[in-house]
């Protein structure tokens, strides 16, 4: 049985069983009531029967008697009965004349011989003349104390008509009783359906809450999961941009995350219908940045939204940074102009945005890792160990696609001697802005490293001998026409020395073509540096030999 209907069903019960109770009560109290009242009734035209008689000057005669009891009878709807202290009856209003003269003595009725005694007698007890039970009362008074004879007037009543009052009595109570059970019931099923309609509503709602609650879950669970497998800061966009509209429909929101150099923010993914706020904007257009802390605009607190956001006052805002350990590296943003945005929502917020911050971080770390793990510390440039394995993919993609890849070393003509005239921190430098200028003359899809000291390697896919060596050239005039200065004292020309081989003209291994192009490397050396010089080919191919650089001798 459900908690409502205990509710509705004990209170009515207990009611069922106190009317009850309260009915046979209330029957008896009424019951001994109603009784003492008739008697109270008998009693008084009894006497004021008796006092009638008493004016009579012919109290003897039967006729006279007999018409004095059909008066009251007729008056009092009783059956009035007159005799004298002896038991003779002298009138009675149910019978006739006849019948009274013959009527049996009635000086031991036990009503009569209490009245004599009492002056008030009463009885109830069958009537052999009236053949029903009757309720007697009879009354008797001296009012001529000389007189010889003395007399008793006696009123009746059927029993039947006490309990014909009280069945009457007893049906209305019946009848009211189960009006008020009707009525009690009806309200109790009314409130109990209210009540069961409320218990309903909140089960509901807290269903609901429960339902939303595990989702909510769920796809904070299911965000971590991947996020955690996100090899990309794009991957990691991808994922925020697909969770987030589930978890706050009729909502838009943005991730922003801070650039390397730290004065400006760019948003990596937004989600919702459109984004109002700007793709690129300063930290200090962002409270929630200038504060430390999440920054919340509504109507029930401060209303201020963030510029960055462009919008206006009535637009609900939130705005949390990112964190990785204590370092912000980005914010969440929130704005709903539809739905509120409730307490709920600021509490789904906060592990979310820890998701987001902890995998932004690992992000970048491994690429920050990785950047260190194939990269140059001092030029910026790739390592040897990822031009080898670069070179090594490029050759077999050259392979497959049928087409060439070049190599070049390269090496600083005496960088000893300008390290000796201008110091080390100057030939650092050098070294620095050459990489810089060497980096600024290739291609995207050319891998430029520095292969140790001051030599470095260029590979080159899908570039043939002759623009091998044109791109070679090119790179030497562009350096020799460097104008390097530090602290605004110049540092003089600078000139490089540079090998050229090729797959598949020259070899078809990395360790040959890097071999090969070493050796042209030493031949531009030997031969008076500031040139390049192209591998040794077992036929020699004369138009190789147009593309060497002007003032240098010829390949
Ligand atoms: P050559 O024209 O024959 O190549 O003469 P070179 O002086 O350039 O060649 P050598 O191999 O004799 O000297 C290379 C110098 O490069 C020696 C070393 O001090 C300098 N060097 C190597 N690595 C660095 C570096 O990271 N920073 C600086 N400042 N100098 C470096
Ligand atoms: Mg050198
Ligand atoms: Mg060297």
């Amino acid at each position: 049985m459900k908690i409502q209907h205990k509710i509705v069903l004990i209170p009515l019960g207990v009611m069922v069983f106190i009317t009850t109770l309260s009915f046979f009560v209330l029957e008896s109290a009424l019951e001994t009531l109603f009784e003492n009242r008739i008697r109270m009734e008998l009693k008084r035209f009894a006497s004021l029967a008796l006092e009638s008689l008493y004016e009579k000057d012919n109290k003897r005669d039967f006729h006279v008697v007999d018409d004095l009891a059909d008066h009251f009878g007729a008056l009092s709807e009783a059956r009035i009965t007159f005799m004298d202290t002896e038991g003779l009856v002298l009138g009675d209003s149910d019978l006739h004349l006849e019948e009274v003269k013959h009527i049996e003595n009635h000086a031991k009725r036990p009503e009569v011989m209490q009245a004599i005694r009492e002056g008030f007698g009463i009885s109830k007890r069958y009537s052999t003349s009236m053949k029903q039970d009757m309720l007697y009362v009879a009354v008797f008074r001296k009012l001529e104390p000389e007189s010889e004879f003395h007399y008793l007037a006696r009123a009746s009543v059927s029993l039947k008509v006490v309990s014909g009052e009280m069945m009457r009595l007893r049906w209305m109570f019946v009848v009211i009783g189960l009006m008020s059970l009707g009525v009690v019931s009806l309200l109790g099923w009314f409130s109990g359906r209210t009540i069961s309609k409320a218990v309903q509503g909140e089960q509901d709602h807290l269903e609901r809450r429960v339902q939303n609650r595990t989702r909510e879950i769920s796809s904070i669970q299911t965000m971590g999961g991947m996020l955690n497998a996100c090899a990309s800061i794009d991957e990691v966009a991808a994922v925020i941009s697909n969770i987030m509209p589930g978890l706050f429909p009729h909502m838009c929101g943005a991730t922003s995350v801070i650039k390397a150099s730290r004065n400006r923010l760019e948003i990596l993914t937004a989600w919702g219908e459109h984004w109002p706020g700007r793709k690129h904007f300063s930290p200090n257009e962002c409270w929630a940045l200038k504060k430390g802390h999440q920054h919340f605009s509504h109507s029930e607190s401060i209303q201020i939204p963030c510029p960055h956001l462009q919008v206006d006052l009535s637009v609900q805002s939130l705005c949390v940074p990112l964190l990785a350990q204590t370092e912000t590296i980005g914010v969440f943003h929130l704005l709903s102009d539809e739905a509120p945005l409730s307490e709920e929502n600021t509490r789904l917020v906060t592990p979310l945005v820890k998701q987001i911050g902890l995998a932004l971080a690992n992000i970048q770390l491994r690429d920050h890792l990785r950047e260190q793990a194939i990269r140059d510390p001092l030029t910026g440039l790739y390592n040897r160990r990822y031009m080898m394995e670069s070179l090594e993919q490029f050759i077999s993609r050259a392979k497959r696609k049928q087409s060439s890849v070049a190599v070049m070393m390269i090496d600083f003509d005496h960088f000893k001697r300008f390290n000796d005239t201008f110091g080390h921190e100057a030939g650092d430098f050098v070294l620095i802005n050459v990489a810089r200028e060497m980096k600024r003359n290739i291609r995207t899809e050319d891998i430029v490293c520095r292969y140790g000291g001051e030599e470095f390697c260029l590979v080159c896919p899908e570039m043939r001998v002759d623009n091998a060596v044109a791109i070679a050239n090119k790179l030497g005039e562009s350096i020799r026409r460097l104008d390097l200065r530090l602290n605004k004292k110049s540092l003089g020309g600078v000139s490089i020395s540079i090998g050229v081989s090729v797959f598949p003209t020259h070899a078809d291994t990395v360790e040959a073509l890097l071999k090969l192009a070493d050796e042209a490397l030493y031949r531009a050396k030997a031969e008076g540096r500031d040139r390049t010089r192209l591998a040794d080919l077992e036929i020699e191919t004369p138009v190789l030999q147009a593309h060497s650089f002007t003032d240098a001798p010829e390949v």
